[in-house]
C-alpha cells in the first residue's frame, strides 16, 4: 500500500507491505510536473526497498530502472540543466543504481553527447531491414525467415524493397534531407549474395547516399555466408562497417543453437575481411547461452582477443516469447552472480585491448538482470548504434521488420512499422508506400 501525506510544505511518501515492512521519505513541493515525477520515483523506490527487505532479496544493480534504454534518463537530467556529478547522485540515491551502474550509465551517456545534433530531422539515419538467415537461431527473436523454407520470397521482396529504397530516395532529394548513416540488418542481410547483392548495394549507393553520409554498416552475423566475392562486393560499394558474429567460440554450442557454421568459419570470414580491407569490424558475443558457463566465455574472448575486432558487442542472454529456446528456459537458467562474472570478464576484456563502452540497453528476461553493451576501439563507434538507441534522430527504416521513427525537436516519437514478413512486407509496399512517404514528409516539414 502506498500514502501520500502533505506536511509544511513536504510531501511524505509512504509504503507499506501488510503485516511487514515499512518505508517513507519526502518530497518537496515544487513546481507540478517535476513534484509527480519526483513522488513516482519515489513510489518505485519504496516499493522496491519494502520488497527487498521482506523477502531479503540481494540489491539489484540495476536498483529501480526496468527501461531498455537506461541512458535516455542521464540525458534528460543534462537536457534540464543537472551536473555529472547531480546526475550520478541521482542515479545512487533516486533510483537505487549501484556505484558500478552509476558510472557505466555516465560514462556512456558523456561520450554519446559528441553523436547528437540539434535538428533531428536533418541529418538523418537509414535502416534497412533484410529478414532472411540461412537457418534460426533457436534464441532469436528478430525477423529471420531461413533462406531455405523462404527462399521462394525472396524476388518479391527485393523487388519491393527496391520500390521503397526509390521512393525513401526520392523524398530525401525532395526535402533537401542529409544521411548521416546506413544501416542493413535484418536477419542477416548477407544471405543474399551474388547479383542480388550487387544490384541492391549500387541502388543504396545511388538513391540513399549523400555528400555526407558517414557511416555504411552491413551486418554479416552469419560468418558462413560471407565469401571473398561477398566481402569484396561490400567494400567496393563503400560499406566501412561490418558484423561477424561468433556468439560463441565453442563449436558444440553452436551446433546446439542451430547455428550453421564453426568457430573456423569465423576466422576465415574474419580474415577476408580483413584481406579486402573493411574499415571496422565488430564481433558479437552472448553471455549464458546454453550449457556455457564461466571458462567458456573466458576462453571466447581469449578467441576473439586474438583476432583484434574494432568493436565487441556483449549480449547478455535475454529469452523472448518468440524464441525457441523459451521453451527450455531451465537449460539456460544462470544465477546473478555468475551472469555478472561473465560481464565483467568481457568488460575487462573490452577495456584490455584499448575499448570503450559507448551504448547500452537492456532486455525484458535478461541474463540475470544485466545488460548489453557495445564497446568499441577509438574512433569507431557506430553512429548509427547511439543514434538508433537514444532516439534523438528520425531514422527511416525501410525493408522486412524496419521500424522508422519520426522524432520531434521535444523528442516525442511516431512508430512506423514495416512487417517482418517477406510476403506480408511486399503487400504492405504495393499498398501503403506513398501513405509512408507522406508521413515522413508530413513530419518532417511540420
Ligand atoms: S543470425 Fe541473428 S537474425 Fe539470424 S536467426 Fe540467428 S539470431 Fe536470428
Amino acid at each position: 500500500m502506498t500514502v501520500r501525506t502533505q506536511v509544511q510544505g513536504e510531501l511524505i511518501i509512504s509504503v507499506f507491505l501488510e503485516g511487514g515492512q515499512e518505508w517513507s521519505a519526502s518530497v518537496k513541493e515544487g513546481d507540478a510536473e517535476d513534484e509527480e515525477r519526483r513522488v513516482k520515483e519515489l513510489v518505485r523506490l519504496g516499493i522496491h526497498r519494502v520488497f527487498q527487505a521482506c523477502y531479503n532479496l540481494a540489491p539489484s544493480p540495476w536498483g529501480t530502472l526496468t527501461g531498455v534504454r537506461p541512458t535516455k534518463i542521464v540525458h534528460s537530467l543534462l537536457d534540464s540543466g543537472s551536473s555529472w556529478h547531480q546526475i550520478r547522485k541521482t542515479l545512487l540515491v533516486n533510483y537505487d543504481l549501484s556505484p558500478k551502474k552509476a558510472d557505466l550509465l555516465v560514462d556512456v551517456a558523456k561520450r554519446q553527447r559528441a553523436f547528437f545534433h540539434s535538428d533531428p530531422n536533418n541529418p538523418i539515419g537509414i535502416y534497412i531491414g533484410i529478414p532472411f538467415c540461412p537457418t534460426r537461431c533457436s534464441y532469436c527473436s528478430f525477423a529471420a525467415y531461413p533462406l531455405t523454407s523462404h527462399g521462394h520470397l525472396l524476388k518479391g521482396f527485393l523487388s519491393a524493397l527496391r520500390s521503397e529504397i526509390r521512393a525513401v530516395g526520392a523524398l530525401l532529394r525532395e526535402l533537401n534531407r542529409k544521411v548521416e548513416s546506413i544501416y542493413l540488418g535484418g536477419g542477416t542481410p548477407t544471405t543474399i549474395t551474388g547479383s542480388n547483392l550487387g544490384e541492391l548495394l549500387s541502388l543504396i549507393e545511388k538513391e540513399l547516399f549523400t555528400a555526407d553520409t558517414k557511416e555504411y554498416t552491413v551486418e554479416a552475423g552469419r560468418p558462413e555466408t560471407l565469401s571473398l566475392e561477398t566481402l569484396g562486393m561490400l567494400k567496393n560499394a563503400g560499406v566501412q562497417r561490418i558484423s561477424i558474429n561468433p556468439q560463441t567460440m565453442h563449436d558444440q554450442t553452436l551446433e546446439s543453437v542451430g547455428r550453421q557454421h564453426t568457430t573456423d568459419d569465423v576466422r576465415r570470414a574474419y580474415s577476408w575481411a580483413r584481406q579486402v580491407g573493411i574499415p571496422i569490424i565488430n564481433m558479437d558475443i552472448i553471455l549464458g547461452l546454453p550449457g556455457e558457463g564461466l571458462g567458456h566465455v573466458e576462453h571466447t574472448l581469449r578467441e576473439i582477443g586474438l583476432l583484434e575486432p574494432d568493436n565487441l558487442t556483449v549480449h547478455s542472454l535475454s529469452v523472448k516469447r518468440a524464441s525457441r529456446l523459451k521453451k527450455a528456459l531451465d537449460e539456460v537458467y544462470i544465477a546473478h552472480a555468475e551472469g555478472e562474472a561473465m560481464v565483467n570478464l568481457a568488460r575487462d576484456s573490452a577495456l584490455g585491448w584499448g575499448m570503450t563502452p559507448y551504448y547500452l540497453y537492456r532486455q525484458r528476461h535478461i541474463l540475470g538482470g544485466l545488460e548489453n553493451i557495445g564497446y568499441a576501439r577509438p574512433e569507431t563507434a557506430s553512429i548509427y548504434n547511439v543514434q538508433m538507441m537514444e532516439e534523438r534522430q528520425t531514422i527511416i527504416a525501410l525493408g522486412g521488420g524496419g521500424m522508422t521513427k519520426l522524432v520531434s525537436s521535444d523528442l516525442s516519437l511516431v512508430r512506423h512499422a514495416n512487417p517482418k514478413c517477406p510476403a506480408t512486407y511486399s503487400q504492405h509496399i504495393t499498398d501503403g508506400l506513398t501513405e509512408k512517404m507522406n508521413q515522413i514528409r508530413t513530419h518532417i516539414l511540420e
